[in-house]
């Protein structure tokens, strides 16, 4: 067995060489060395059932070996070269996500990760558009960049003290705690017409943009009522605003569709991608109409983006989605996690709501007065782990469970999470 240093020894090194915002999960963590599609490894030997999959990231298992063959065959034959030079993966990749994303969305710009994504993506509308506003949802994440920082609704992944200009938040359509007080469907989703009381009310008329994810990841799973979109599209269109969709965590089958977009019948004049698009390798990119591409001239490049290794990864991530058909299994699995989580909720009151589509679903966590469960949702993730279950954490007040598992797991595999968070519930009450 390799010498690993241990949890203890990266702990020490982490305080003493690393900048104290990165945090980690856990009052024992563990030191991960190995993944093996649904499955992660610690430095002693521990096995755990992986139900994050790196938020969102790894749809097609960890170190899927599909995927990883060609990426190490590219890596061996040509890893970099400066994008004044023509080479044939990063042409590939582009013309794949013409094939497979929403509408008219067929021109592409890649980059290294979803913030930059998300950076390009407001550039190209500001530039399309003339104008210099943006509009974002309330418990959103956008990135880490001071722009998409500043686009982050939410509070905590928010680092102040020089946010940028131009931007109004937007009440989200958060139903368990509606931001408006109003209840679904009675509501006629007045949430979305506050999309257009923003704009009349805290702009100056001059918003290029709204971004949004389709379901908030971060935020809290949050998954708008089926008309959400059509209607802030409706509005949208009125004031000639763009629509981005930031599918960095939704997109390549998670939700049950290729793009999370597609349940909603909408097509963003821009889309943003990531994570999952590379299965594990960095990579990022922004796609969107003839049209609105053909005003952005100036020469510009990303030194990486766009380079042979991480364009390997992308064709044979794209490669074993469409083989394997992961947006229907990330369907028809999502649907048998949902129903069992439906049963827990029907059995233990510590959960609130399930919401979700596909295999992006979420669990929120309260006591009897709907106050969030936050002390509680530490101690299940813990016990869920020392079970060798992993879960992630999200929500305005991270007081969600988040299952977003690689899309590859059984049935038997949500039977196990379903059966430990049963067992450790039981054991909490
Ligand atoms: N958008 C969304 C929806 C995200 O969840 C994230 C990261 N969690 C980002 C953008 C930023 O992506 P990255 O960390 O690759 O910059």
């Amino acid at each position: 067995m390799p010498n690993y240093i241990g949890p203890d020894r990266i702990i020490e090194k982490k305080q003493r060489y690393m900048i104290p915002c990165l945090y980690h999960f856990y009052e024992r963590p563990m030191q991960i060395v190995k993944g093996e599609m649904q499955f992660l490894y610690d430095s002693e030997g521990n096995k755990y059932l992986d139900f994050y999959s790196g938020v969102s990231t790894i749809n097609c298992g960890h170190c899927n070996p599909a995927i990883t063959e060609r990426v190490c065959e590219q890596v061996k034959t040509l890893q970099h070269v400066s994008s004044i030079y023509l080479t044939q993966p990063v042409v590939d990749v582009a013309e794949r996500l013409a094939e497979i994303a929403p509408g008219k969305l067929k021109r592409s710009f890649f980059v290294n990760s979803g913030s930059e994504a998300n950076e390009g993506a407001i550039l190209l509308a500001k530039v399309y558009t003339h104008d210099s506003e943006v509009l974002a949802l309330r418990n959103s994440l956008h990135g880490r960049t001071q722009l998409t920082i500043s686009l982050t609704g939410l509070s905590f992944w928010r680092t102040e003290p020089n946010p940028v200009g131009g931007i109004s938040f937007v009440p989200n359509p958060y139903c368990y705690r509606c931001p408006l007080n109003l209840k679904y469907p009675d509501c006629d989703i007045a949430c979305a017409q506050e999309v257009e009381r923003v704009i009349e009310t805290s702009t100056s008329r001059n918003v290029a943009a709204f971004i949004v994810e389709p379901i908030q990841g971060n935020g809290g799973i949050i998954t708008p009522p089926p008309e959400y979109f059509k209607e802030v599209k409706r509005i949208l269109d009125k004031y000639g605003i763009l629509l981005i969709a930031d599918e960095v965590q939704t997109g390549f089958g998670r939700t049950g569709k290729m793009f999370c977009m597609e349940h909603f019948g909408v097509s963003p004049d821009i889309m943003s991608v990531a994570k999952a698009l590379g299965n594990g390798m960095p990579i990022g990119a922004f796609i969107t109409t003839d049209e609105i591409a053909e005003c952005f001239t100036r020469p510009g490049s990303s030194t990486l983006g766009g380079n042979p290794v991480s364009m390997a990864a992308a064709l044979a991530t794209l490669d074993y989605i469409e083989e394997n058909d992961l947006p229907g299994r990330a369907a028809r699995l999502g649907d048998y996690l949902r129903s069992r989580l439906i049963e827990l909720k029907n059995k233990h009151r510590i959960i609130g709501d399930v919401r979700g589509l596909g295999l992006m679903q979420g669990a929120e966590l309260v006591h009897e007065d709907r106050s969030p469960a936050v002390k509680e949702i530490d101690i299940i993730l813990e016990k869920l782990k020392d079970r060798g279950v992993l879960l992630g954490k999200v929500g305005e007040f991270r007081n969600v469970l988040a299952f977003q598992p690689p899309l590859i797991i059984e049935k038997e595999d949500i039977d196990q999470v379903i059966e430990t968070l049963n067992e450790v519930l039981v054991e909490m009450e």
